[in-house]
C-alpha cells in the first residue's frame, strides 16, 4: 500500500486565524485525515513526524532573524509549499512597521525594548523562498483552502479565481453599497474569495483578500474621493491587512 502524502502546517508571525480555518473544516477534516498523514501541525497535535513533507502550508510573515533561517529549512523539507493568509502572502497587518521606524515603535510600546529582537520589516514568505501557490485572505476562506488541498494532493493547479469581490457580489445578487448608498468599498480592487461577505451585510469591503489581478486602484481612489474621502482616508483604507502588498502600498502612498 502506498504511504499517504505528508502534510505539514507551519506558523510564523501570525494570529493563528488561518490555521484555525483548517481546523474549522469540521465536516471535511475526517475525510482529509484519511487521505493525508498530518505530519506536523502544532495547533492540532503535539506529535510530529520528520520530513520531507509532500505539502507544507505556511501561515505568517517573516519578522525575525530566526524566521528567515527557519523558512529556508521548511522550504528544503517541502516538495510543495503553499502560503496561507495575508500575513504569509503580503506581510500582514504587522507590515505597517514597514512604513515607520520599528525601533521607535518598540520604544513606545514596550517597557524594556532592549529585549525585543525583531527585523525592521515584516515580509511575505515569497520574498524569502520559492512558493508554489499563494492563498489569500485574512483569514483565508475554507472553500478555497479545501480546493487548494485537493488540487495539490491530486497534482493539479488550484482553480482559484483572481477576479474581484464585485464579481462575487453580483453572483449573490447584492445591491452595490457604493452605488446605492455611497459607502466606500474596496471590492472593485480586492481579490475574490470571501463571497462578498461585507457587502452582503451592507458594509463596504475592507480588502482582507488583498489586491486582485491587475487592480485599477487609480480609478477606485478617484471614486473614493468623489464620495468625500480625504488623502489621509485613502491612505488608511489601503493600509490594513495587506498594507504592503505592492498594489495597495502604491495606492496608499499615491496621495
Ligand atoms: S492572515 Fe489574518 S487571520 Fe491569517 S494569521 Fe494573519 S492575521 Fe491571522
Ligand atoms: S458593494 Fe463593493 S464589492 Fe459589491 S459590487 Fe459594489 S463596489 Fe463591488
Amino acid at each position: 500500500m502506498n504511504a499517504k502524502p505528508k502534510l505539514a502546517v507551519w506558523k510564523f508571525a501570525s494570529c493563528d486565524g488561518c490555521q484555525l480555518t483548517l481546523l474549522d473544516c469540521e465536516d471535511e477534516l475526517l475525510a482529509l485525515a484519511g487521505e493525508v498523514e498530518i505530519a506536523y501541525f502544532v495547533e492540532a497535535t503535539s506529535g510530529s513526524v520528520d520530513g520531507p513533507y509532500d505539502l507544507s502550508l505556511v501561515e505568517g510573515s517573516i519578522t525575525t532573524e530566526d524566521d528567515s533561517e527557519r523558512i529556508q529549512r521548511v522550504r528544503s523539507a517541502s516538495k510543495a509549499l503553499v502560503t496561507i493568509g495575508a500575513c504569509a502572502t503580503a506581510g500582514g497587518i504587522q507590515a505597517l512597521r514597514n512604513f515607520g521606524d520599528v525601533e521607535e515603535f518598540a520604544r513606545v510600546v514596550y517597557a524594556s525594548p532592549e529585549y525585543v529582537s525583531t527585523l525592521a520589516t515584516s515580509t511575505p514568505i515569497a520574498a524569502h523562498v520559492r512558493v508554489d501557490f499563494e492563498l489569500r485572505g485574512c483569514p483565508i476562506d475554507k472553500r478555497q483552502l479545501l480546493e487548494v488541498l485537493t488540487a495539490f494532493l491530486h497534482g493539479r493547479r488550484p482553480e482559484i479565481s483572481s477576479t474581484s469581490v464585485c464579481t462575487e457580489c453580483k453572483r449573490r445578487g447584492n445591491v452595490c453599497v457604493m452605488v446605492a448608498h455611497g459607502t466606500p468599498c474596496l471590492g472593485p480592487v480586492t481579490h475574490a474569495g470571501c463571497g462578498a461577505l461585507c457587502p452582503t451585510y451592507n458594509r463596504g469591503c475592507y480588502g482582507c483578500f488583498g489586491p486582485m489581478e491587475s487592480p485599477n486602484t487609480i480609478s477606485l481612489t478617484r471614486q473614493l474621493k468623489v464620495l468625500g474621502m480625504t488623502d489621509r482616508g485613502v491612505e488608511r483604507v489601503f493600509r490594513t491587512f495587506n498594507a504592503d502588498a505592492p498594489e495597495f502600498r502604491e495606492a496608499s502612498t499615491r496621495g
